[in-house]
């Protein structure tokens, strides 16, 4: 997984101080600005607390996918944590502008941030970045997965709300330490699960099953990130007459079924190889279906 080699075009960087509906100096909503120089204060309370929500968007052949659920989803992680509502308007545009901005690649991913901003200002921060995606190839062709405990039950939702279980903060030291804890352990991702023993999601993934003819998800009231990807899929699986459904699943149920990924809107349908030290079937078929549907190409 490689970022920048010598040939890699540059990132692009667009602020966008107007992302709760506009300076009322008439100054623009968003702007370009230098991404190879310092723009961030470090008394951003994302820069103290980790204090914001974000979304990250996958581009191919310069199309953006699901620019709507991906920003009403921002909206929904800002409401969560009591964050000034975002313009979504406003953010489309300049999602459109950074690709636009971004010499062509095959694939860009595009992260939309959006913090609590500077200490005592009460006015949120917010930027665009877009750069070449990762080399996701390994991951498409698959993986080997554990299965992780998250630590908090499948109530939690209802429990302790204030755990923010469903909204995509800011605060990802969790989920990367749980990716290092995988590659300690030989594997690639995880499967984070409940402590009541349901499977729930990976640490940047939607979990997606197949059972016979059906497709399965965790349901979004066990805790997890409601997710674009498995909803995009979800969608066209129904239209192709396939039944779909979510569902509480164990470890056993995952590895006794006929097939998982982890899904994603950058490094899209992942397939499991093995979850744990047990072996699960692998269609590179359907696992090339799934990824044109997600790149929107089908
Ligand atoms: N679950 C978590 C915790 C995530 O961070 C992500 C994406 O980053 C997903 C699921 C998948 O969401 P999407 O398909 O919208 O990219």
């Amino acid at each position: 997984m490689t970022t920048s080699t010598p040939d890699t075009p540059s990132p692009v960087l667009i602020l966008v101080p107007g992302v709760t509906g506009g300076p009322a100096d008439g100054a623009a909503r968003f702007h370009l600005a230098d991404p190879a120089i310092p723009q961030l204060l470090v008394t951003d309370l994302v820069a103290t607390r980790g204090d914001g929500v974000f979304e990250t968007i996958g581009v191919f052949d310069g199309t953006p996918v699901n620019v709507g659920p991906h920003l009403e989803r921002l909206s929904r992680s800002a409401s969560r944590i009591e964050l000034p509502e975002p313009d979504q308007a406003t953010l489309a545009e300049a999602v459109d502008a950074a690709v636009e901005a971004h010499p062509a690649v095959p694939e860009l991913t595009v992260r939309v941030m959006l913090t609590r901003g500077i200490e005592g200002t009460g006015v949120p921060t917010c930027w665009i970045h877009a750069r070449v995606s990762d080399d996701w190839s390994p991951y498409r062709a698959g993986m080997r997965v554990v299965a992780l405990d998250r630590g908090l039950s499948t109530t939690v939702a209802e429990t302790s709300p204030w755990l923010l279980p469903g909204a995509k903060t800011l605060s990802y030291a969790v989920n990367m330490a749980a990716v290092r804890e995988a590659k300690r352990r030989g594997a690639a991702d995880v499967l984070f699960v409940a402590s009541d023993g349901y499977v729930l999601e990976g640490p940047t993934s939607t979990l997606l099953v197949r059972r016979g003819e059906q497709f399965l998800t965790t349901p979004v009231s066990a805790g997890v990130l409601p997710g674009t990807s498995v909803n995009t899929l979800f969608a066209r699986l129904q239209q192709d007459g396939s039944p779909v459904h979510e569902q509480l699943m164990t470890v056993a149920d995952v590895q006794g079924s006929d097939g998982a990924w982890l899904l994603s809107s950058t490094r899209l349908a992942a397939p499991i190889t093995h979850l744990d030290d047990h072996e699960l079937p692998v269609d590179p078929e359907l696992t090339a279906r799934f990824e044109r549907v997600l790149k929107g190409k089908a």
